[in-house]
């Protein structure tokens, strides 16, 4: 039995009627940009539902990809049928055979959109669950709770058959709540926090700081490698790799050194402000956690922040790393995040951070090196990769066992 299409119900999306048109538009994008390199299928949105057609692709694939769509309550393999019962009935008995198993509980449920059909919603229940007690009499029928439901859908260009519903991951449709700048290690928490921005339906990319010679290639490729997992979510995401070492130092050179952690922190600050403006994005996203570590005291959090008006939301500010971790591992960046490739922090990381810097002092301290310059020379040199599902940065594996070593 091969399926022939799989229905896609709408989540949130449809409890908001004036934008539903926007709202499911977004959503047939974001669905096709996720199945990019599945050619065959055809996407047809619908007001309620959303068709994907087959044409010959297997569908497990396709429903892999689709359970991290955002915005997508739930949907249903299914098979399309001639609106004729002759046809009806073995195909029924096929679908029954490969998915119920013997003795299981079940009903049927029949829509009809297409009222000029023969059979109207009951009678197509009774035919068809008469033709299955005939046929499949292990079966038990139930009404309510059944193990099993078969939906039968009456439609104008055919009859659907359905026994299956797979919840969707729920969340918005990327993209619905607008654009953001996501300032993205390679660590375990900014990760987490992207996917909750794309689960709120905020469209981003990524911001990147690296440091050659000091960072490896591997370094830059986790990061890269990390948002190609998160692009399932929503689609394509844009990589932006700003060069950082320079920078790092002028800070290095010209600032105490109970200063650096902070004055570096502001001018990547500064920076993610600058790549979003240029870009339109309304907001700056990070993975900050209250009281985590030095620079993620409240304290430190205003001697950075001093540096921008923008919106900065921070996803999992009042997450511990225990839940942070868990998270990690539910969307799968956790075993990439703990791979020890050095990022830029940590190799400029002074050994005793000011946990408690205080802002006038971060400002006179930042005024030591050329501010100006040093942003527009990493402007210059910003590198953009876009990022889409199935994209693979983490190949090279001698270079990566070469450097674990
Ligand atoms: P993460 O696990 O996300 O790296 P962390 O607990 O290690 O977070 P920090 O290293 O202090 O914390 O970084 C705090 C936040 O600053 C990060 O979550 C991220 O949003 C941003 N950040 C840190 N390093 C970089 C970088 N190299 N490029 C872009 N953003 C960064
Ligand atoms: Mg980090």
């Amino acid at each position: 039995m091969e399926y022939s299409e799989i229905m896609v119900r709408y989540g949130e999306l449809s409890t908001k009627g004036r934008n539903r048109q926007a709202f499911i538009g977004r959503l047939n994008g974001n669905v096709a940009k996720t199945l990019h390199d599945f050619p065959e299928l055809t996407i047809r949105p619908k007001r309620d539902r959303l068709h994907i057609e087959l044409n010959g692709q297997p569908s497990q694939p396709v429903m892999d990809r689709l359970k991290m769509v955002f915005g997508i309550q739930s949907f249903s393999p299914s098979v399309a049928v001639a609106k004729d019962m002759d046809k009806v009935y073995p195909a029924v008995l096929d679908l029954m055979n490969a998915t119920v198993p013997q003795g299981s509980t079940y009903k049927v449920m029949t829509k009809r959109s297409d009222h000029d059909f023969e059979l109207d919603t009951n009678g197509m229940n009774l035919a068809v669950g008469d033709y299955l007690d005939d046929k499949r009499p292990d079966l038990v029928v139930k009404m309510k709770q059944p193990e099993y439901t078969l939906r039968v859908e009456v439609r104008r260009e055919a009859i659907y058959l359905s026994t299956e519903t797979i919840l969707g991951a729920g969340g918005l449709p990327v993209g619905t709540a607008g654009h953001a700048a996501m300032m993205l290690s390679g660590g375990i928490d900014s990760p987490v926090a992207a996917y909750l921005a794309l689960k709120r339906g905020v469209d981003i990319e990524m911001v990147h700081f690296f440091s050659p010679p000091y960072t490896s290639e591997n370094a830059l490729n986790k990061a890269k490698e990390l948002t190609a997992k998160l692009t399932p979510y929503g689609g394509r995401i844009d990589f932006i790799a700003v060069p950082f070492a320079h920078i790092q130092e002028e800070i290095k050179a010209k600032v105490p050194e109970g200063y650096l952690m902070t004055v570096q922190r502001r001018l990547m600050l500064r920076l993610t402000e600058a790549i979003a403006k240029q870009r339109g994005d309304l907001a700056i996203f990070n993975g900050e956690s209250v009281g985590q570590v030095a620079s993620q005291t409240l304290a430190s959090m205003a001697a950075i922040n001093d540096v921008t008006t923008m919106p900065i939301v921070r996803p999992v500010a009042t997450m511990d790393k225990v839940e942070i971790i868990a998270e990690a591992e539910k969307i799968d960046t956790y075993e990439l995040s703990i791979m020890p490739f050095e990022d830029c922090c940590t190799i400029f990381a002074p050994p005793s951070p000011k946990t408690q810097p205080k802002i006038d002092k971060a400002r006179y301290y930042e005024t030591k090196i050329d501010v100006e310059g040093l942003m527009a020379e990493a402007m210059a040199g910003l590198q953009i990769t876009s990022i889409r599902p199935g994209d693979e940065f983490m190949k090279q594996d001698e270079d990566i066992i070469a450097e674990l070593l």
